[in-house]
């Protein structure tokens, strides 16, 4: 349910499951504005002060279409050095049209304002927000800014997709993250069509967890590097967010298809052998075979390597690009996957 003073429809505030009809009142408020059909409008949505004064906000743009449909969000750099969702997300907003929009997006480009600015995954308190949700009004400011974007943003919606990339210098083939167990979740991760539909439990903390916690449904993309923009994931990353809006019925424009994705249940990191400087020798998006060689290992000064092998065979979903490694370092991740979805 959204809270009192939360962004939503006067009237019908409930939260209902993904593709249920939902009635929308007349007025809708984000933030404190209201915000007429057929419009986009910014909405800065206060969260805390700088130390020398100004406040920073969760900048926030509101499309409502001219006619009632799903109202979903887009986020990105909840991790703050994750920036390919922030050019999908504004990429999908030179496309979109609130004229011809069926029911409401709300775009949250840059959720962790503070690790943007410090080109840092986490906040200035060293807190990583994705493990600080469903957060609060009060506490850390972790906690904070995670409660106000679950009360301002996330409800009153029904769906999410919140946007990542790798991390720690890992590169990752676009793929998309959510429970395949569950239909609706399943049905929009096919919709959106990313080379990689993996099962993932939730974790404690995140966005995609407090969602869930409420009913409401998230699809988490992943793609490419932290602090990059990566050509092909973004593609990947805005032609999907397209086809789920087609899906959901609130854009009629044709999204062009997808691929298949490719089915995955279980992945394996592969962990360096020794530490040493690593040589990768496959690709992102690689079909490798069990034992393949996937690299190797070796010293400053050449001689004898240690080659790093596939446990399993699958498809090469992440690589880690900093050729800097130490034994046990996750270097490879192989996913198993099947071809089409049963
Ligand atoms: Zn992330």
């Amino acid at each position: 349910m959204a809270q009192a003073g939360s962004a939503g429809w006067e009237g019908d505030l409930s939260v209902k499951p993904v593709g249920a009809k939902r009635r929308q009142a007349q007025v809708l408020t984000v933030g404190g504005v209201r915000i007429r059909r057929g419009s986009a409008v910014r909405v800065d949505i206060p969260v805390s002060g700088l130390p020398v004064g100004p406040e920073v906000t969760l900048p926030c743009m509101v499309l409502r279409g001219s006619n009632d449909g799903p109202r979903i969000w887009l986020s990105a750099a909840i991790h703050g050095d994750e920036l390919n969702g922030i050019e999908i997300i504004s990429r999908v907003l030179e496309r979109l049209k609130p004229r011809q929009l069926t029911g409401t997006l709300l775009a949250v480009p840059t959720v962790n304002v503070f690790g943007l600015l410090h080109e840092d995954r986490y906040l200035p308190d060293r807190r990583d927000l994705n493990r600080s949700f469903p957060g609060g009004t009060g506490g850390s400011l972790a906690r904070r800014l995670a409660g106000t974007l679950l009360s301002e943003v996330v409800n009153g919606c029904s769906f999410g997709i919140d946007l990542h990339t790798g991390s720690g210098g890992r590169d990752n083939l676009g793929q998309i993250r959510c429970d395949l167990d569950d239909p609706e979740a399943r049905r929009l991760g096919e919709a959106f069509g990313a080379p990689v539909l993996m099962h993932a439990r939730t974790r404690d903390g995140s966005l995609r967890a407090a969602a869930a916690d409420r009913g409401v449904g998230v699809l988490v993309y992943e793609g490419g590097q932290a602090l990059r923009f990566d050509e092909a994931p973004i593609r990947q990353g805005v032609a999907g967010v397209m086809r789920v809006l087609a899906e959901l019925g609130m854009w009629a424009e044709e999204a062009a298809r997808g691929v298949p994705s490719l089915l995955c249940r279980r992945s394996t990191w592969e962990r360096a052998p020794r530490a040493g400087f690593a040589r990768i020798t496959v690709e992102l998006g690689e079909r490798v075979k069990q034992g393949q060689r996937l690299g190797c290992v070796a010293g400053p000064f050449g001689g004898r390597s240690s080659a790093l092998k596939a446990r399993n065979a699958g498809v090469v979903l992440g690589i880690a690009r900093n050729p800097v490694v130490y034994q046990g370092d996750a270097i490879v991740h192989v996913g198993q996957v099947r071809d089409g979805l049963p």
